[in-house]
C-alpha cells in the first residue's frame, strides 16, 4: 500500500511539473498551451512546451526532439503531458504526437485532461495508444489545473 500511495504521490508530481511548463507556452488565440515531461526511473529527462521552439511545436513533440530517436532509456519511460496528445494535427508536414510516442517506444502515457473538440472534432490519441498497448493514465482531479492556461479558448 505505501508503496501505491508513492507512485501516485509521483504522478502528481510529475504532472504538477508538466502544468508548471503548460504556464510557460508563449500564448496563443488558435492553439492549447500544453506541458509534457519524460520521466525514466523516477526522473525527468526531457521536457517540453507548446511553441517553446518554433510557432508550431507541441509540447511531447518538443521533449521528443531533445533525445535522440534511439534513445534507450524510452523504452521505459513516462511522458506526462497535460493534454491527450493529438491524432491529427493542422500541421500535415508534422507526425501528430500520438504517432511520435508510438515511434519513441514509450510504454506509458499519463494524462490530465482528454482534447475537447475545440479544434479537432474526434481526438482519438488515447484510444490509439492503448490499441497499440500503451498504458494510458488520466489523472482527472488535476484536469482544472491543467486547463487553466485554455479558459480563453471557449473549451466544449
Ligand atoms: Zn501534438
Amino acid at each position: 500500500m505505501a508503496e501505491a500511495d508513492g507512485a501516485h504521490r509521483d504522478e502528481h508530481r510529475f504532472m504538477h511539473r508538466a502544468i508548471e511548463l503548460a504556464s510557460m507556452c508563449p500564448p496563443s488565440e488558435t492553439a492549447f498551451s500544453v506541458g509534457a515531461v519524460i520521466v525514466v526511473d523516477g526522473a525527468e529527462i526531457s521536457n517540453g512546451y507548446s511553441r517553446e521552439t518554433d510557432e508550431k511545436v507541441h509540447a511531447e513533440e518538443s521533449a521528443l526532439d531533445k533525445l535522440d530517436a534511439d534513445d534507450p532509456r524510452l523504452a521505459r519511460a513516462t511522458i506526462y503531458s497535460t493534454l491527450e496528445p493529438c491524432s491529427q494535427r493542422a500541421t500535415p508536414t508534422r507526425p501528430p504526437c500520438t504517432d511520435r510516442i508510438l515511434a519513441a517506444g514509450i510504454p506509458r502515457v499519463v494524462i490530465a485532461w482528454r482534447e475537447p473538440a475545440t479544434f479537432v472534432t474526434n481526438c482519438v490519441g488515447v484510444e490509439k495508444l492503448r490499441q497499440h498497448g500503451v498504458e494510458v493514465l488520466e489523472l482527472p482531479d488535476l484536469a482544472d489545473a491543467a486547463m487553466s492556461m485554455n479558459r480563453h479558448l471557449n473549451l466544449r
